[in-house]
């Protein structure tokens, strides 16, 4: 998918003004590119009227760059589409926090449940894994395994009870959770390889026994077509209340991300990624837009810096926004180096979305610059780490020592937290909001 969204966009963006057939090719691409990818049809057709409406709108015709705003807007479809927003796991009022997991045989539900015991315990929780799965042979010892790597303890029912009940072993799971004072409890289900009624029936009698306060359907990122009616079945007959796609190590990279996301309006919330127990992140719907786009804005923002200054700083300056360690440091050298060469304002046109900048742009004031060194270089190194120290006293005394005036200082700060926090946006890929911002 990556590739071929990738050489789209290269033509775009050679391009000055788009005319109408120019937005309708690259929406024919795009269709393309996302059906080959396995997104289902429908979704497929709502993206593409979506992104054409827009693209066709004013908003291109006004930008500075209007084949850039279509990649920004193709961006921001997709970041919608996959949910907007991370979201995180929704913890119990009183614990335990109860985990169910669901999906086909094979999904990788018994490899997430230790995937998610490890995770959990490192941010300090007790999970306890319950082996539910009573259907495969080997499906409660596979569990034991997984919870030993993850250091994880697991109920499993008694051997010797016959085939046992998956429905009883999952609520005395809880139980024995309570009991023992662990706080998460994850417990692992049955699947079939197609969803069958019978399954479906026992996990929706493990959902009613345990009221879980997560349901998370483990889909296979390559199972392509069959995503969509998969997920349709278990939201009907389960239902869930969010999303993990497993084997996005594979070769499918969106496809199957943006058809389920899409058709039931779950979010996802985790993204396995391999075999190994730390394969494993939670996912950001502008991250994966960005990995299905295969272009973060970043990468053309640094393209165009380079112009003004030399490839190892934009790259460390990049490194530093993706950390979001973006200091008054890198701030006063990034000015320093760009002064003189006009260039501040060609590397501010080139933000996504900077289309509303352009006025701003036009009233740039170079003594701004030395202005803003003075007040910079009155402040301590510390204090450039981290303007978070910056109290009224401090701020007072850099004022005395720049020769400014306190509200000078504070403007200063202000512009600078609200550019850090706009280059961050970019770092990730998504799209800045810039709230009046002045120069920088
Ligand atoms: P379950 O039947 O849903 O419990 O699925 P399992 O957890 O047993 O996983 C089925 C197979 O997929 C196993 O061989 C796992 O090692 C493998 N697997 C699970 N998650 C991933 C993943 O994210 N990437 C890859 N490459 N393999 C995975
Ligand atoms: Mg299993």
């Amino acid at each position: 998918l990556s590739d071929r969204l990738a050489e789209t966009f290269k033509h775009l963006r050679t391009k000055g003004k788009l005319s109408a057939s120019d937005v309708d090719g690259t929406v024919r691409e795009i269709r393309r590119a996302l059906l080959d990818a396995d997104v289902s049809l429908d979704v497929v057709k709502q993206f593409t009227s979506t992104v054409r409406e827009r693209a066709l709108g004013d908003e291109v015709n006004k930008a500075l760059n209007p084949a850039q705003q279509v990649v920004q807007i193709v961006n921001e479809e997709l970041v919608a589409i996959l949910g907007g927003q991370q979201r995180r796991l929704q913890f119990a009022k009183t614990a335990p926090t109860v985990i169910m997991l669901a999906g086909l045989q094979g999904a990788g539900k018994t490899t997430l449940a230790g995937k998610l015991a490890k995770h959990l315990v490192k941010e300090g929780h007790t999970p306890l894994l319950v082996a539910s799965d009573l259907q495969r042979p080997n499906a409660v010892n596979q569990l034991q395994v997984v919870g030993s790597q993850a250091g994880v303890p697991v109920y499993a029912p008694e051997p010797g009870n016959g085939v046992g009940d998956p429905v009883k072993v999952a609520k005395d799971g809880v139980e024995q959770a309570r009991r023992a004072q662990h706080d998460v409890v994850i417990i692992d289900t049955a699947g079939r390889l197609g969803v069958d009624a019978e399954m479906m029936k026992q996990a929706a009698n493990i959902r009613k026994a345990t009221n879980p306060d997560e349901v998370l359907f483990v889909i296979d990122a390559m199972i392509g077509q069959d995503a969509v009616a998969t997920a349709k079945a278990f939201q009907e007959g389960v239902d869930f209340t969010g999303v993990v796609l497993s084997k996005l190590d594979g070769d499918a990279r969106g496809g199957a991300a943006l058809s389920v996301a899409s058709v039931t309006g779950r979010p996802i919330i985790f993204a396995s990624t391999g075999e190994g127990l730390d394969d494993f992140e939670p996912f950001h719907p502008d991250r994966m837009a960005s990995r299905i786009l295969d272009l973060g804005d970043i990468l053309t923002l640094i393209e165009q810096a380079q112009q003004a200054f030399d490839e190892e700083e934009a790259l460390k300056v990049a490194e530093k926004l993706a950390k979001e360690q973006f200091t008054l440091d890198d701030f006063l050298k990034q000015m320093q180096q760009l002064r003189g060469a006009g260039s501040i304002k060609k590397m501010l046109g080139m933000l996504p979305g900077a289309g509303g900048l352009r006025q701003q742009l036009d009233q740039f004031d170079e003594r701004e610059i030395v202005r803003t060194e003075a007040i910079i270089q009155s402040m301590t190194p510390a204090e450039r780490q981290n303007t978070k120290l910056l109290n009224g006293s401090r701020r007072l005394r850099i004022a005395k020592g720049s020769g400014m005036t306190v509200t000078d200082v504070n403007q200063l700060v202000q512009r600078f937290e609200q550019a850090a926090k706009m280059m961050k946006t970019v770092a990730r890929g998504g799209v800045p909001q810039i709230p009046g911002m002045g120069p920088i």
